[in-house]
C-alpha cells in the first residue's frame, strides 16, 4: 500500500521531473504563438503522413485539405475548442454544416503534444479517424494549455454536386437539390429497366430522369428528344390532325422493326437511340420509336409526350401519348398492326401503369404509382419539372459515326 508519505514524494519528483523537462527544452515559441504559416507547414506535414499510411495500406485515394472544411474549423470559436465539452466529438460534429459543404460522412480526433514535432509523431492515433472512403480532412492547431499543443483533426468524405460528367465517369454518390422540396441531400437513385430517375431522400419524389445513349453515356431524358421530323411529307397532307397523328403513328409502326438492344446481353440494361438513328435504321425497341413518334408529333406542332412505366404486365415500357383538342390517344409503337381508329386512353389504358413521362422540355412523374390512368396531361396527376434544353446535343448517335466506328452500331 502506498503511504501518504511515499506518494507525495511521488508526486513531487514527478512535477520536478515535468519541470525539468520544460526547463530543459526552454519556452516554444510555437506554443506561445500558433500562426498561419506553422498551421500551414504542420498541415502538409500530417496530410503527407495520412497518405503515406493509406498507401500502406492499399488505399489509392489520396485526401486533401478541403478549402470549405478549413475554413469552418478555422473559424470556430477559441471557447469552444478550450472547452472540453465542445471539443467532445459529438458537440462539435453537430456544429457541421454537412449539407453546405456536401459531406456524407465526418468524424474527428484530437490529441496533443509538446510541439508541432511530437505531434507528428503521434498521427498514428488518427487512425481511427479514417475511413477507406475519407476524401478530405481539416487540420487545426492550438493551444492546449501553457505547454501542450492541441491538434483538432477532421476526417471526412465529400461528395460532388450532381452532375451527368461525373456520373458517366462512374461517381454515384451525389449532393443534389431537390425540385420540389429545395433540400439539399444525399440523392438517392431508383433503377428501372430503362432508364434511372433521381429521388429526393427527404420529401421522397423523383425529380430527374436520366437514360443511357448507345455508347453506355447517360443523359437527361429530354435531351433524347431534338425536334427531328423524317424529311418526308407524310401525315402532312391529310384532312385533319387526327388524320395526320394517324398517319405519322402508322408510319412509325410500320417502318420500325422491333428489335431488343444489343447493349441488353452485354450486360447494361438498355440504351436509348437518337430518333434520326431510329427513322434511318428501321428499328428500335420500344423507347426507341416512342421517341421517334413522340419527335416528330412534337415537331409537327403537337402536344405528345414519351411514356414510361408498366405495361400488361410484362414489366418496363415505354410508349406514346398525344393530346388534341381535349381528347388523349395513346399510342403503343411496338405494335404489328395499328387499329383502324386513333385509341383514346380511356379505351386504351387499362393494362399500362404510367411512371414518368417527358417531352422536350419537361419531365413528368406520376403522383400516385401503381395505378392505371387515362390522364396523362393533367397537373392533378402529373408533377412536372421543367429543365433547360442541352447547348448542343452529346448523346450518342450511329448517324454521326463514321464507318470507322460502325462497332457501336446496334445494326444485326
Ligand atoms: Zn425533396
Amino acid at each position: 500500500m502506498l503511504t501518504r508519505k511515499r506518494a507525495e514524494s511521488l508526486i513531487t519528483g514527478t512535477v520536478i521531473f515535468l519541470i525539468l523537462i520544460v526547463i530543459g527544452k526552454g519556452l516554444r515559441p510555437d506554443i506561445e504563438n500558433i500562426d498561419a504559416e506553422t498551421q500551414h507547414r504542420f498541415r502538409e506535414v500530417a496530410v503527407a503522413s495520412v497518405n503515406a499510411e493509406r498507401k500502406a495500406q492499399g488505399i489509392e485515394k489520396k485526401v486533401v485539405t478541403d478549402y470549405a472544411l478549413q475554413q469552418w474549423l478555422d473559424g470556430q470559436p477559441d471557447s469552444l475548442i478550450n472547452d472540453p465539452e465542445g471539443l467532445s466529438p459529438d458537440h462539435f460534429l453537430k456544429r457541421l454544416p454537412n449539407k453546405k459543404l456536401t459531406l456524407s460522412q465526418a468524424s474527428m480526433c484530437c490529441i496533443s503534444a509538446e510541439s508541432p514535432g511530437s505531434l507528428a509523431t503521434q498521427l498514428d492515433l488518427w487512425k481511427e479517424a479514417f475511413k477507406a472512403s475519407t476524401n478530405v480532412v481539416a487540420i487545426r492547431l492550438y493551444r492546449h494549455s501553457r505547454n501542450k499543443i492541441g491538434c483538432i483533426l477532421i476526417a471526412a468524405k465529400k461528395v460532388p454536386k450532381f452532375d451527368l460528367s461525373l456520373f458517366n465517369n462512374g461517381q454515384r454518390e451525389f449532393y443534389v437539390t431537390c425540385k420540389k422540396c429545395q433540400v439539399s441531400h444525399l440523392g438517392k437513385l431508383e433503377k428501372c429497366d430503362l432508364a434511372i430517375a433521381v429521388k429526393c431522400s427527404q420529401c421522397n419524389h423523383s425529380y430527374d430522369l436520366i437514360a443511357a445513349d448507345i455508347v453506355g453515356n447517360y443523359h437527361r431524358a429530354t435531351h433524347y428528344l431534338q425536334g427531328y421530323g423524317p424529311p418526308n411529307e407524310i401525315g402532312a397532307t391529310a384532312k385533319t390532325r387526327i388524320q395526320e397523328i394517324y398517319a405519322m403513328w402508322s408510319e412509325v409502326v410500320q417502318r420500325c422493326r422491333y428489335s431488343k438492344d444489343l447493349s441488353e446481353s452485354g450486360g447494361r440494361k438498355d440504351s436509348w437511340q437518337v430518333p434520326p438513328d431510329t427513322y434511318s435504321l428501321r428499328n428500335g425497341d420500344c423507347e426507341d420509336t416512342a421517341l421517334l413518334l413522340a419527335d416528330w408529333l412534337i415537331a409537327r406542332g403537337f402536344n405528345a409526350r414519351v411514356v414510361i412505366g408498366e405495361a400488361n404486365g410484362k414489366g418496363e415500357h415505354a410508349w406514346c401519348v398525344a393530346k388534341l383538342n381535349g381528347k388523349q390517344y395513346l399510342l403503343e409503337t411496338t405494335l404489328e398492326k395499328i387499329p383502324a381508329r386513333l385509341p383514346e386512353t380511356q379505351q386504351a389504358s387499362a393494362h399500362y401503369r404510367p411512371r414518368y413521362a417527358f417531352d422536350r422540355h419537361s419531365i413528368y412523374f406520376i403522383k400516385k404509382s401503381a395505378i392505371t390512368t387515362s390522364d396523362y396531361f393533367s397537373s392533378q396527376t402529373w408533377e412536372g419539372y421543367t429543365y433547360p434544353l442541352p447547348a448542343s446535343s452529346s448523346v450518342a448517335s450511329i448517324a454521326l459515326h463514321s464507318p470507322k466506328n460502325s462497332a457501336i452500331s446496334r445494326t444485326p
